[in-house]
């Protein structure tokens, strides 16, 4: 409908049995309403990581284009936040029937750019409609608050306003899902969003983009803005900008939550994190074993909430053979090959990163029981995969440990009690996701009371909450104070206005008053 569908992604036969992205010009900004072409002279390339193929070239927005993306962001804030809360939460309404109708075609295109496969493109997709649905609910979540009579005849009650302009910086790891638990809620909410996508995934959200007019989004209500540093500080420093969602790696994020307080914006910063599995030895093994399959390689480990170290209590370290067998049946593939248990990393210099600290793995004495770094996947010589990867004797000081690995490389930490286990997991620097495998309520119940990580699993590998809830990060996971999602997510969108209300049933002046009431 606006030109974009035909002449930027298309999916054609490309004569082998895959179908791929067409080679591409170039990514559209979407500013205004619009899906137009940048006038910028620099541009980054966008790969295939199962080829590393360039796939498309993505524009990094010029300074007025970026200015044009705001003020029409701006403009538009002042009409949507008149439009009554029902007619916003139908917009969702109608962009959930959308999104769930082009479901199978936003994963087969978020696949071809992050690598992911099919299945697991499609629940990267589907998490970010649930998201929606809860944006549709929209009313229930901005309700406000009433006390009547706080003095005789005085009412006080709150009330929940947007914003204005909220901006969205995203990673490379969830392309469907992560800008949809952004935009929808802060829309819903009555504000105007500017998205950044992550210049390595950039395709879904443009797609994301025209189902959202497509369902009936008006002009200028989301845009997006594409780059890199440079364009993430100007939308940092940009006085029309409240509020600044990000998620990424920690350094990043720990600059924006910076920068962004500096500047006087409410800020959300989602960053890294290293989760540990707890296995006591009363858990069921098969499900441990399997669980921890899953969540440590699924996706290649590029989850901020995969399980990256596995915590053996006692006599629970004896099924880290096993463990190892069943890992080494999982071997990566292409996005459509119904084999694969998971795709490539994100870029070649994701994957020599990875390499490398596998390798410091080996330098500092951690024994690597699966070595998944010479890996090859047979007719795609050229792409970012790594073999599942098994480490045990891991201790603490190793940097193995120390750093956020984000590759299918699951370390193995043996201790002997379940406090033991406890201090560990609350000395690391992280508390993104943690869970416990075991059949004692008690050790659960203890685990999830004293453990310092905001989201807990128990017998659950990935405790990742639904959008009723909030995805709750905390310490060097999280920089801010409202999370992703659910009703945090709409406090963090919204500002309360707290009213105190008096309606005289006569015309007697009362005379002036210069005390406080004190009862
Ligand atoms: P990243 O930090 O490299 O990039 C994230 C975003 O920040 C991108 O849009 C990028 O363009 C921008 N950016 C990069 N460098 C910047 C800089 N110097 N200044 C300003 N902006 C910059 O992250 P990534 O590699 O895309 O994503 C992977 C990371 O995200 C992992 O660390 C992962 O744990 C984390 N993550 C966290 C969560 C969570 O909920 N806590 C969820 C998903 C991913």
């Amino acid at each position: 409908s606006n030109g974009y569908r035909n002449s930027a992604i298309r999916f054609c036969d490309n004569g082998s049995s895959k179908k791929d992205i067409a080679m591409i010009k170039s990514v559209p900004l979407f500013i205004d309403g619009e899906f137009r072409q940048s006038v910028t002279e620099e541009w980054v390339d966008v790969t295939n990581p199962a080829t590393n193929d360039v796939i498309a070239e993505l524009p990094c927005a010029t300074e007025p284009e970026m200015v044009e993306a705001i003020t029409s962001a701006a403009n538009a804030f002042q009409s949507w936040k008149a439009v009554a809360v029902p007619d916003r939460a139908r917009l969702m309404l109608r962009y959930q029937h959308l999104l769930k109708e082009h479901h199978d075609e936003l994963a087969t295109l978020l696949s071809q750019e992050t690598g992911k496969i099919l299945a697991d493109a499609k629940g990267d997709v589907w998490r970010g409609i649930e998201v929606v649905e809860q944006a549709a609910n929209i009313a229930s979540n901005m309700m406000g608050e009433m006390v009547e009579n706080v003095a005789t005849d005085i009412d006080t009650y709150s009330i929940t306003q947007p914003l204005g302009v909220c901006c969205g910086i995203t990673p490379f790891n969830f392309p469907a899902m992560i800008p949809l638990w952004m935009f929808p809620i802060a829309i819903a909410s009555g504000n105007t969003f500017v998205l950044k996508p992550s210049e390595q995934v950039p395709l879904t959200s443009i797609r994301l983009a025209e189902l959202f007019e497509q369902a009936g989004a008006p002009k200028g209500v989301l845009q997006i803005i594409h780059g890199r540093k440079q364009q993430v500080d100007f939308l940092l420093s940009h006085p029309d900008i409240r509020t600044i969602s990000f998620v990424g790696s920690v350094p990043v994020a720990q600059y924006i939550y910076q920068t962004g307080t500096q500047h006087f914006k409410r800020v959300q910063a989602f960053a890294g994190a290293k989760n540990h599995m707890v296995v006591m030895p009363d858990a069921n093994k098969a499900q441990v074993i399997s669980n921890l399959v899953g969540a440590s390689v699924g996706a290649a480990g590029q989850r901020c909430m995969a399980i990256s170290v596995a915590v053996f209590i006692d006599g629970a370290k004896e099924w880290i053979p096993d463990l190892k067998n069943e890992m080494e049946k999982i071997q990566p593939g292409c996005w459509d090959d119904a084999n694969a248990g998971y795709g490539p990393l994100i870029s070649a210099p994701a994957k020599t990163r990875v390499l490398g600290l596998i390798q410091e793995g080996k330098d500092q004495g951690a024994v690597c029981e699966l070595d998944g770094s010479q890996c090859t996947v047979d007719g795609f010589p050229n792409g970012n995969w790594i073999g599942p990867t098994l480490f045990s004797g891991v201790k603490t000081n190793m940097s193995i440990y120390q750093q956020e690995i984000f590759g299918p490389v699951l370390m193995c930490i043996e201790v002997d009690t379940l406090e033991d286990a406890i201090a560990l997991v609350n000395n690391n620097p992280y508390g993104n996701g943690t869970s416990i495998f075991t059949a004692s309520g008690g050790a659960a119940r203890k685990y999830q009371h004293e453990i310092q990580v905001g989201q807990v699993g128990i017998n659950v590998p990935v405790p990742v909450p639904l959008p009723f809830f909030s995805f709750t990060g905390w310490r060097g996971s999280f920089y801010g104070d409202l999370h992703a999602y659910g009703k945090q997510a709409v406090r963090f969108y919204t500002e309360t206005k707290t009213v105190t209300a008096r309606w005289f049933d006569d015309d007697i002046p009362s005379g002036p008053n210069f005390t406080i009431h004190l009862k």
